[in-house]
């Protein structure tokens, strides 16, 4: 894969130019105001009764309701939950976004799944940082950037590669390194990634360990210890050094014993059901489930949200994460 870095980029293509973000939450935050220590014109574009509304104002961007933030802007920005954007989009960007604009998004599910189909003239592009949108602002800050992917689905004034080079340098994602992909790579892999290893795979794995243990008759606040709170060790490690750093760190009796046993616990047979769930992302099964949930006002997702903070483990963790945080 090619990769981008400050030097091929020119932030003057956003000379004049108006960038309206759609959304002000976990990426439209983090985006907007980077962009706008960058030097770029931003608009932030929120519902007006919404909490957003007065976080923008008070972080001193400029704000106003989505119509308005898309009409006269040259790069909209579909930062809103996916399931949140097809509507905002019929409603205000659809009948406001002008001939020669980008749309932009962060994610490929709207245009790999079409719960978006955007107009003709204008460019429709993506910039997909790897991270949280906390971290990007805190490395931001820090005077670097996240690595980031783009792609461009349609280019119809010729600069859309630029343009979507030139918000990842808003970002700082070119200090650090940008890939380009397609919106459906994109959307494939992060959604098998979420779910089969990072969101999904992580947390089961915590579950059932911890299940274990205090099913073994040993203490929750150990099993906890030993499960969860440790995870974010090796995790680090990992990701510092790759598995050899992390096999170097930990003792030879980890090493040794990681080693001989992890297979008995995700093996060959974990690997025929993710490639089922691959499947089912890229034939649209998880996407037909997932917005038929939309529709239904998400009730199942609350009500699993809901499970999920009856478990002993994540009342077991309250209580010790407490412990962490310094009382005086
Ligand atoms: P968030 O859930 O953080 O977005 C919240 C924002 O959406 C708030 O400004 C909120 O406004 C607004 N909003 C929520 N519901 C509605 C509604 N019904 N009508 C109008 N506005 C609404 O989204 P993310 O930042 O997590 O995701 C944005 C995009 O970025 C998605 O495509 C996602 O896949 C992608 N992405 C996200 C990452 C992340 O770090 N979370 C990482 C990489 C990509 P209000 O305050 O008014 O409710
Ligand atoms: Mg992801």
């Amino acid at each position: 894969m090619q990769l981008y870095h400050d030097n091929d980029v020119d932030l003057k293509i956003f000379d004049g130019k108006k960038i309206a973000v759609l959304g002000y939450g976990a990426q439209g935050r983090a985006q907007a105001l980077c962009f706008h220590d960058s030097g770029l014109d931003v608009t932030v574009g929120v519902r007006k009764d919404g909490a957003s509304w007065n976080k923008a104002k008070e972080d001193g961007l400029k704000v106003a309701e989505f119509a308005d933030a898309v009409k006269g802007a040259d790069v909209v920005m579909m930062l809103l939950p996916d399931e949140v954007q097809p509507k905002v989009y019929k409603e205000f960007v659809e009948p406001n976004i002008k001939k020669g604009a980008a749309l932009e998004f962060a994610h490929g599910f709207a245009i790999t799944f079409k719960t978006i189909i955007p107009p003709e003239g204008v460019d429709v592009i993506m910039m997909a940082p790897k991270a949280p949108g906390d971290m990007e602002r805190l490395v931001f800050l820090e005077g670097f950037g996240v690595p980031a992917l783009i792609s461009i689905h349609k280019d119809v004034t010729g600069n859309a590669k630029q343009i979507a080079l030139g918000l990842a340098k808003g970002l700082g994602a070119t200090r650090a390194g940008v890939f380009e992909t397609s919106f459906d790579n994109e959307t494939y892999t992060d959604l098998f990634g979420e779910q089969a290893v990072l969101c999904g795979g992580q947390t089961e794995l915590i579950k059932r360990g911890f299940e274990t243990l205090v099913e073994g008759g040993y203490p929750p606040e150990m099993a906890y210890f030993e499960v969860l709170h440790e995870t974010k060790l090796i995790v680090d490690l990992i990701n510092k050094g790759g598995f050899e750093l992390m096999w170097h760190v930990v003792s030879n009796t980890a090493e040794y014993g990681g080693l001989t046993r992890r297979e008995r616990v995700v093996n060959k047979e974990s690997k025929v059901e993710m490639k089922k769930i691959l499947k089912e992302i890229e034939d649209g099964t998880f996407k037909n489930q997932w917005t038929a949930e939309w529709d239904a006002d998400l009730v199942n997702l609350k009500k699993m949200e809901n499970d999920e903070k009856k478990l002993q483990l994540e009342i077991t963790g309250k209580e010790i994460r407490s412990l962490f945080q310094r009382k005086n």
